[in-house]
C-alpha cells in the first residue's frame, strides 16, 4: 500500500500526461502477478473491478465512524477539515495524522478488507472491518484507502490513464487495451492478459455494461446513401430510455444510458427476460407503451429511480422493450458480425412479450430513403435512424455505420401575450415570453407555454423596446402585452397539463424565428393542439411483435 500511496502521490505532484501515464506504467510493470490486477482496479478509484457483482456502497456515515473511533474525534472535526479539503481523502490524512499503528500492508490485504466490508450487513460491522484497516497504514496510504472508496483519486487520473498505464508497462498497444477493457470491464484482468501478451483473447462479459453504439447526424437521403453504401436499413427512432438487458442463467440486469443499473425500474422486463432459454445481450429502447399505443416520453420518467415498482405503476405505466440489436448469444460475441447477421438472430429468438422489435424498412436508393422519411413526418414521429447493414457494433462510437435523421418534429404558431424580464445578463431585458393558442369555441387566447430562448441579443434588445411599447399592464418583473407578436415555436412534445389555462404544455419549446409575415389571427388552434396532443400518444412510431418477425 505504501508504494501504491507514493505513486499516486508522485502522479498528483506532475501535470505532465505523458509522465503521469510513465509513473503508472513503471508502477505497474515492478508488481507482482497477484498485486497488479488490484493495482489496475484501485487506480480507476474502484474498490472491485466494474465486471465485479461486490459493490461496497460505502457511505460516508462508515469512513465517519471509523475515522473518528481511531482518532478519537468527534464529527466536527471531520467536518471542519472537509471545509479545508472538500476530499474525503485529505480529511482522512489530516485527523488520522499520528493516531494509527503503521504496518507493511500488502495490496492483497486492502481487498481481504474490501471483502470482508462487502459481506458485513451492519453498518457498525462495516465500519468496524475499515477501523482496523486503517488502523495499520499510514494517514498518507489511508487518505488513499478513502479515495478509492469514494470513487475518485483526485490526482488528476481522467479515465483511460490506468488503461495507458498498461499499455505502456507491457508495451502493449492502447487500442488492445481499450477493446479488451470494454469487453471484459475488469482492469486488473486486462493488466495480466497485458503482461501476459495475450489481450486479444479476451472475451465478452456479461453483466457489466458495455458502452452504447451511438449514431452520427444526417440530414440528406443522397448523403445517407453515399455513406451506408448499397443498402440502408431505417427503423423508427423511438423516444424512450436507451436500455442494454444482458442474461447469463437466472440472472438479468438492465443498464440505462448513462450505464447505471436500472433492473428494479423494470420488473416485466426482467421476468420475462428470466424465462428466454439464451444467455444474450440485447440493445433496445425502453418504452412506455399502453393499450397498444407508444406513450409519450415523460411518462416513462415515473418508473425510473424505482427501487421497487408498486402493483399500480405497473399498470399505470406499462412498458416494453424495443429490441435492434444483440450483442452476445449463448457465449458467442456478435459485436464484429455485421448488423445484417445480428438481427437475423435476434427476429430468430421470438422474445415474449413486454419485448417488440425495431421495426426495419430496407430502402436501396435515395428516392426510397426520401419516400420512407416522409411516411415518419407523417406519422409524427422523432425521426428515423439509419443503419448500415453491413456494420459492426461500435461500442461507445458515433460511427458512421449508424445515422439518425432527427427533425424538429413540430411547430406551432402563438402569440406572445406576457413577457417577463430575464436572469444574468438578461436580467435587464424581456426575454421571457409568455405564449398562447387561439381557443376557438370559447374565442380567446389561451396560454400554452413560456420560451426562454432562441432569439439572439439584438433581436432580444429590439423585441424589449417593443414589447414595452405593447405593455398592457406593468406587473413589474412580468409585462401583460397586447397579443400582436407571432412566434414559431418548436417543442419535443405536448402533455395535458394544468400549468397554463389550454390545458396543454409543451415539452422543451424553443422560439424558432418570429413570424412578422404573420397576424395574430393565423396562430395555431387550441383544437389544432389537441390533434397534435393526440398524435403525440398516438401511433407516431413502428413496432413489430417478435414472433411475427
Ligand atoms: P441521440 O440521443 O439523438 O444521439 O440519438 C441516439 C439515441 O436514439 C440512442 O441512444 C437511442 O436511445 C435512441 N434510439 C431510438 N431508436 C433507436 C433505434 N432504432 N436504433 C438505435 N438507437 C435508437
Amino acid at each position: 500500500m505504501e508504494a501504491f500511496a507514493r505513486t499516486g502521490e508522485a502522479i498528483r505532484a506532475t501535470n505532465s500526461k505523458l509522465e503521469k501515464t510513465r509513473l503508472l506504467g513503471e508502477y505497474f510493470a515492478g508488481l507482482d502477478d497477484q498485486t497488479l490486477p488490484l493495482a489496475a482496479v484501485y487506480f480507476a478509484a474502484r474498490p472491485f473491478a466494474d465486471r465485479d457483482q461486490r459493490k461496497l456502497n460505502l457511505g460516508y456515515a462508515v469512513i465517519r465512524q471509523a475515522v473518528c473511533e481511531i482518532a478519537g474525534v468527534d464529527e466536527g472535526v471531520l467536518g471542519e477539515s472537509y471545509m479545508r479539503h472538500s476530499d474525503v481523502g485529505d480529511v482522512i490524512e489530516e485527523v488520522l495524522a499520528g493516531h494509527t499503528h503503521p504496518q507493511p500492508t500488502s495490496l492483497r490485504d486492502v481487498h481481504e478488507t474490501f471483502v470482508r466490508i462487502y459481506e458485513q450487513r451492519t453498518i457498525k460491522k462495516k465500519a468496524e472491518a475499515l477501523r482496523e484497516l486503517l488502523d495499520r497504514l499510514s494517514p498518507r496510504e489511508a487518505k488513499y484507502i478513502g479515495k478509492i472508496l469514494t470513487g475518485d483519486l483526485r490526482i488528476g487520473l481522467r479515465a483511460g490513464l490506468v488503461e495507458e498505464g498498461i499499455a505502456k508497462a507491457f508495451g502493449a498497444p492502447l487500442a488492445d487495451v481499450s477493446w479488451a477493457s470494454m469487453l471484459t470491464g475488469d482492469l486488473g484482468e486486462v493488466a495480466s492478459l497485458a503482461r501476459r501478451g495475450e489481450l486479444r483473447s479476451a472475451q465478452l462479459r456479461l453483466m457489466h455494461p458495455l458502452q452504447f453504439m451511438l449514431a452520427s447526424p444526417e440530414e440528406d437521403a443522397e448523403a445517407i446513401m453515399r455513406r451506408v453504401g448499397g443498402e440502408a436499413w431505417v427503423e423508427d427512432k423511438y423516444d424512450g430510455i436507451r436500455g442494454q438487458l444482458h442474461k447469463e442463467g437466472d440472472r438479468v440486469v438492465l443498464y440505462s444510458r448513462d450505464l447505471n443499473e436500472v433492473t428494479a425500474a423494470f420488473p416485466e422486463v426482467v421476468a420475462a427476460a428470466g424465462a428466454v432459454p439464451h444467455d444474450l445481450l440485447l440493445d433496445g429502447e425502453l418504452l412506455a407503451f399502453k393499450d397498444g399505443v407508444v406513450r409519450p416520453f415523460f411518462e416513462l420518467q415515473h418508473r425510473l429511480g424505482r427501487k421497487v415498482v408498486s402493483a399500480e405503476l405497473l399498470t399505470e405505466v406499462p412498458v416494453i422493450f424495443v429490441a435492434f440489436d444483440l450483442l452476445y448469444l449463448d457465449g458467442r460475441n456478435l459485436l464484429t458480425e455485421p448488423l445484417r447477421e445480428r438481427r437475423r438472430m435476434l427476429d430468430d429468438l421470438s422474445l415474449p412479450s413486454p419485448f417488440m422489435l425495431a421495426y426495419l424498412i430496407r430502402a436501396l436508393d435515395a428516392v426510397e430513403l426520401d419516400r420512407i422519411f416522409e411516411g415518419a413526418r407523417a406519422r409524427n414521429n422523432e425521426g428515423l435512424m439509419v443503419k448500415d447493414p453491413e456494420s459492426r457494433y461500435t461500442p461507445g462510437r458515433r460511427g458512421l455505420g449508424w445515422l439518425k435523421l432527427k427533425k424538429a418534429l413540430a411547430t406551432l404558431d402563438v402569440v406572445v401575450t406576457g413577457v417577463e424580464v430575464g436572469h444574468g445578463k438578461r436580467k435587464n431585458v424581456l426575454s421571457d415570453y409568455t405564449f398562447a393558442v387561439y381557443d376557438e369555441a370559447a374565442d380567446r387566447l389561451v396560454n400554452i407555454g413560456k420560451a426562454y430562448s432562441g432569439l439572439t441579443d439584438v433581436e432580444i434588445a429590439q423585441m424589449t423596446d417593443y414589447f414595452k411599447s405593447i405593455t398592457l399592464k406593468d406587473y413589474g418583473r412580468f409585462r401583460l402585452v397586447q397579443p400582436e407578436i407571432v412566434l414559431e415555436v418548436a417543442f419535443d412534445a405536448i402533455m395535458e397539463s394544468g400549468r397554463h389555462d389550454s390545458g396543454y404544455a409543451l415539452r422543451f419549446p424553443r422560439i424558432k424565428q418570429i413570424r412578422r409575415d404573420k397576424t395574430v389571427r393565423e396562430i395555431d388552434t387550441l383544437a389544432n393542439v389537441a390533434r397534435m396532443h393526440r398524435a403525440f400518444t398516438g401511433d407516431r412510431v413502428q413496432l413489430v411483435e417478435p414472433a411475427q418477425a
